[in-house]
């Protein structure tokens, strides 16, 4: 039976791969070694007694008492905090979801994959901060790197086993967010809730935002450029409202291969937990008749700054790409607590990078998990309001 990890399991991500390892027959299907969680500790402890996991972790110390009295009786092994996870993740599993959000999934993910398993990566942060690092931990260990974002899902799909000399460029799709619509002059004063709605998906909070600033698209454009080894000039960004096509694959001989699918994560996750294989999932097929049109436009690089910021973070390499995620990870806290305001994380992020540039060791890519979490720390300091 394959041994599977769920981290972050009690997030939007997280619990469609709980859904999903349910669908499939629970614990009669998969043997489930570690859940983790943050203070959603009621949510935490019935995943884990439902999938008779061996250990749940939650995130914070705090919380260890009201986990332990959750689990009494079950089984499930109750732990916490930041070295309990690390914990969690060294214990050997086939299958690891990344879904942790933030440079939080960094630690966990490395340490998965060096116990050379599949991790299914939906923690794009640890691509952006940490991407050469994650490479060169599943090389020597021998661990695969499956696409759990839907684009990179849909790239890695499209891809197939088609080389990529062949390919002229690769275009993830975005939806254009809450603020795709709206004039120019508004968005300064977009408050939290109406930049924490998304025309399709059903997120977290954060990647919802993010969406709305595309902060969430220069990741992923970042996040290709990681997984494909692609290089900027053949990753592009196409708005496309209705979220139906995910990725398109061109190649020099004209043709195009595209992915579609319905807004639904359970497609992702799936397809990476049964890859190489195809099996059934519980994801509706898409009727094209009904949609009548798909519709696409440029994005417009006034409104969303963000995409720009990608393009230079590549251009630069080195620790730009951590900067920019923890740039961007403090400028986000500050938007939700009020602190700053919705067009005011863009400058902040470009900031922060142009300070930090001129630090030594900049221009080099950091290679260990202290260097990157130095880095974090550094470039929160900075963009901190
Ligand atoms: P979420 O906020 O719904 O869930 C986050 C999970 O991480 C929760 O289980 C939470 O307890 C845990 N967590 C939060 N902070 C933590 C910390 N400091 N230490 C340990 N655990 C912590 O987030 P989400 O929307 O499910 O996104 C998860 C990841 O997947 C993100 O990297 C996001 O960019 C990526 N992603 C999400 C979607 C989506 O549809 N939601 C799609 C593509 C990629
Ligand atoms: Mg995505």
């Amino acid at each position: 039976m394959r041994r599977i990890s769920i981290f972050g399991a009690t997030g939007s991500v997280g619990a469609n791969g709980v859904d999903l390892i349910r669908d499939a027959g629970g614990p009669e299907a998969y043997r489930t070694v570690a859940l983790t969680g943050g203070r959603n500790i009621a949510r935490l402890a019935e995943m884990a007694r439902e999938l008779q996991a061996e250990i749940a972790v939650t995130a914070h110390e705090d919380c260890l008492p009201e986990l332990r009295d959750a689990l009494a009786g079950s089984g499930v092994r109750a732990a916490a905090g930041s070295n309990a996870l690390i914990e969690a993740a060294s214990m050997p599993a086939d299958w690891v979801l990344s879904s942790i959000v933030g440079s939080a999934g960094l630690a966990p993910g490395l340490t998965a994959l060096a116990q050379g398993g599949t991790l299914a990566l939906a923690n794009k942060e640890s691509l952006v901060c940490a991407g050469g690092l994650l490479r060169d931990t599943a090389a020597a260990s021998g661990a695969k790197i499956l696409p759990v974002d839907s684009e990179h899902s849909a790239v890695f799909q499209a891809l197939g086993s088609d080389n990529l000399e062949s390919v002229k460029e690769v275009v993830i799709t975005a939806s254009g967010g809450a603020f795709r619509d709206w004039p120019l002059e508004r968005l300064a004063a977009a408050t939290v809730a109406e930049a924490s709605t998304h025309p399709n998906w059903a997120m977290g909070q954060r990647i919802t935002i993010d969406s709305a600033s595309m902060f969430n698209k220069a990741m992923e454009v970042i996040e290709a450029h990681e997984l494909f080894g692609l290089s900027p000039d053949r990753i592009r960004v196409l708005v496309h409202p209705e979220s139906i096509i995910h990725a398109m694959v061109t190649h020099h001989d004209g043709g195009s291969i595209a992915h579609l699918g319905a807004p639904d994560m359970r497609h992702a996750i799936g397809f990476a937990l049964n890859w190489p294989e195809r099996r059934p999932l519980p994801v509706p097929a898409l009727d094209l008749a009904a949609l009548g049109q798909l519709t696409f436009r440029e994005p417009d690089e006034l409104r969303w700054p963000a995409l720009r910021l990608a393009r230079e973070v590549m251009q630069a390499g080195g620790a730009a790409g951590a900067v920019f995620n923890a740039a961007k990870e403090q400028a986000l806290d500050d938007f939700i607590a009020g602190r700053i305001g919705f067009t005011d994380m863009g400058p902040r992020v470009e900031t922060t990078l142009a300070t930090l540039s001129a630090q030594p060791g900049f221009g080099h890519a950091p290679d260990t998990l202290d260097t990157v979490l130095q880095w974090d720390r550094a470039a929160r300091q900075e963009a901190r309001a």
